[in-house]
């Protein structure tokens, strides 16, 4: 595996790499964990080499969130990433990213709303533009996102789409660990207590599912005995629980009207703020 920190060099690396075939890539954060090594196995197996790009992107952090405490750690992570077959790590330093007189956003405004979008306001539009810029320097044939972060799925498979970016954007399943958690790289704010009780995020939307899938009409309700049974979790607080259609990511009245539905919640522990999802096929439309 070889790590490039440099656009150009980058580009050049890319460039021998496409000779050999198909790309793929997956963007992260770094602090990688099982969740992300899934997306580089479904890469692996569907191109001929993979890229990865390690950057903690400061423009997706907002004024009072935790860019400066992310957990970083390149050494280890490109330890895994290399002995998970990848070909190409691109880890650039912000500087180099955005050099001073950067300015363009990407901005998705309607997807960008609700959900995550309404405690982090400017969050998607720093997604968005981050990873048009990867792909145009990559520009991989495959892009790989993990379902926990939906909303970020929907907002770039919608920008690809818009903006005519040759790339498939593909969704991959949320891992977890052995209680349900989805696995995350901010899993290691929790304290001892808080983590057996995130496991109740996971149970929560399974309970929500199982209600969906017997017949339950009202999302309204619904949301409530979500909230109602998040609001159980010790140290923890709600911050949001909806129900959206899975596509347009608007909130769903009557579930029987739409095809497949997102149920998607976030919580705040002392250190973290966790999110998770499922998504349910109502069948009908
Ligand atoms: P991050 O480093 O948190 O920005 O995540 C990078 C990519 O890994 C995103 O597409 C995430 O959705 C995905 N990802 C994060 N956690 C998981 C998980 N538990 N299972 C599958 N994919 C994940």
């Amino acid at each position: 595996m070889r790590t490039v920190r440099g656009l150009s060099a980058l580009e050049r690396a890319v460039a021998a790499l496409r000779k050999k075939g198909r790309v793929g890539f997956v963007p992260t954060l770094g602090a990688l964990h099982e969740g992300h090594l899934s997306l580089v196995r479904r890469a692996k197996k569907e191109n001929a080499s993979v890229v990865v790009s390690i950057f903690v992107n400061p423009l997706q952090f907002g004024p009072k969130e935790d860019l400066r405490r992310y957990p970083r750690n390149l050494r280890a992570d490109a330890a895994l990433l290399k002995k998970a077959g990848v070909d190409l790590l691109f880890a650039p330093s912000a500087e180099d990213f955005y050099k001073n007189d950067f300015e363009t956003q990407v901005v998705l405004p309607g997807l960008s709303r609700g959900l995550c979008g309404r405690s982090r306001p400017t969050h998607f539009a720093g997604v968005a533009t981050v990873v048009l810029k990867l792909l145009n320097l990559v520009r991989p044939q495959a892009l790989y996102l993990g379902q926990k972060d939906y909303q970020q799925y929907r907002v770039l498979k919608q920008m690809a789409k818009d903006l005519a970016v040759p790339v498939d954007v593909k969704l991959c399943p949320t891992l977890r660990e052995k209680d349900g958690l989805a696995m995350s790289s901010r899993n290691i704010f929790l304290s001892k207590t808080e983590r057996q009780e995130a496991s109740g995020i996971f149970r929560a939307l399974l309970e929500a599912k199982k209600e969906i899938l017997e017949g339950v009409g009202s999302a309204t309700s619904l949301r409530k005995a979500i909230v109602r049974r998040l609001s159980l979790l010790r140290g923890g607080k709600v911050d949001y629980v909806e129900v959206v259609d899975a596509e347009s990511l608007k909130p769903v009245v009557q579930l029987r009207l739409h095809r497949q539905v997102l149920v998607a919640v976030a919580v705040f522990f002392s250190r973290a703020r966790l999110i998770d999802n499922c998504l349910v096929r109502v069948g009908k439309k």
